[in-house]
């Protein structure tokens, strides 16, 4: 069919849509109704070269684009899944002793309990005279207890 169908006059016009309107193989399949291998077909046996002088005319270097897509495609299979954040305890009831009256951060010394009272400004700690942090202990022995416990009560 192919033969038959591009004449003389078919090819001189394909030439110069090719070659003149620089149309690719797929305006030209358009421009007369076949398809995109009969316009290259044709472009071969005629001689005709597209504006990029190849006969098959990919806009852009084969492999570019789809590696590109395929990236982004990878991208958006897999979501990204938020790490969980570890599980916050609900805010307990803050044990404080109440035969020691709270400190400031700068009256901690290594012998005051550095258990933290309240989480907003002003700090305050637990201050009890019963720490020793040179010997890594920073709680007095109520609150070191609490420490070790942690959430398990
Ligand atoms: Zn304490």
């Amino acid at each position: 069919m192919s033969a038959k169908f591009w004449t003389d006059e078919r090819v001189t016009e394909l030439r110069h849509l090719t070659e003149v309107e620089k149309f690719t193989a797929k305006q030209c399949a358009t421009k007369f109704g076949v398809t995109r291998s009969a316009v290259i077909g044709a472009w071969s046996r005629n001689g005709i070269k597209s504006k990029n002088g190849m006969l098959d005319t990919h806009p852009r270097p084969i492999g570019e684009r789809p590696k590109r897509a395929k990236r982004e495609k990878k991208q958006r299979e897999g979501p990204r899944i938020l790490p969980k954040l570890l599980p916050t305890s609900a805010p307990r009831e803050i044990p404080i002793r109440a035969d020691v009256k709270p400190i400031s951060i700068l009256e901690l010394t290594n012998a005051t309990c550095r258990w933290p009272i309240g989480e907003r400004y002003p700090y305050l700690f637990c201050g009890a005279l019963e720490a020793d942090l040179e010997a890594g202990v920073p709680y007095c022995p109520y609150h070191f207890v609490v420490a070790i416990k942690g959430g398990d009560e």
